[in-house]
């Protein structure tokens, strides 16, 4: 039987618990909160960015900066409410002076994002960023694969992925923010016609990972 609601806010509060009481958690040191995300446990989208910045790691919430700000006004766009999904990022402390994240502290948070994934079992998971893109579609160029929905299977459960440019990006340059906004827009369509994604994912390993 599906988990209720109730038993999904549990779940995700304990496991919220763990994570704080992670000592082995990269990252941990340097940050002043842990960021675990926030949202609707019976959404039907997750969003999965990169990884605290300044107001999100001051906050401890999920994407309420200058990225997080076009976030909200593409959900607006579309009629979405933020309060309807749950949003969350590949790492849960920021990074020291905001670089990347690396490898291996992106599989250190990978049980707690799985076990989010696993919880909140989303129709669909729109990846914001290459970091979050490749945990799901390894090997490919985001400049290629942005916008465009594949079905993949996720620890036994089937997601749609929509691999999207960071709304950072958009920010930084106008034509991947005409992008992002276009790609932003077919999130309902996909959703309502699942029958339009990709089920196949490319093995092509030979593309190279973007800068963006
Ligand atoms: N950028 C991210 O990737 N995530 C956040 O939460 C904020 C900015």
């Amino acid at each position: 039987m599906n988990p209720t609601k109730e038993e999904k806010r549990k779940k995700l509060i304990d496991l919220r618990k763990k994570a704080l009481d992670d000592d082995n958690l990269p990252l941990k040191e340097g940050a002043t909160n842990l960021v675990f995300g926030e949202g609707n446990v019976d959404a039907e989208i997750l969003f999965i960015g990169e990884g605290p910045g300044h107001w999100e790691d001051v906050k401890a919430r999920p994407f309420v900066g200058n990225a997080g700000a076009l976030l909200n006004q593409m959900l607006e766009h579309i009629k979405i409410e933020r309060k309807d999904v749950f949003i969350t990022n590949v790492i849960m402390y920021r990074p020291p002076g905001n670089r990347d994240p690396e490898q291996e502290e992106i599989d250190a948070f990978s049980p707690y994002i799985d076990r989010i994934i696993k919880t909140i079992s989303p129709r669909m998971i729109v990846t914001l960023g290459r970091f979050s893109m490749a945990k799901f579609i390894p090997n490919v160029m985001i400049s290629n694969v942005h916008g465009k929905p594949r079905t993949i299977e996720w620890k036994g459960i089937k997601i749609i992925v929509l691999p999207m440019y960071h709304p950072a990006a958009a920010l930084r340059n106008g034509d991947i923010k005409f992008k992002f906004k276009r790609d932003f827009e077919q999130i309902l369509e996909i959703l309502k016609e699942t029958d339009k994604v990709d089920d196949t994912i490319p093995k092509d390993d030979s593309e190279q990972m973007s800068l963006v």
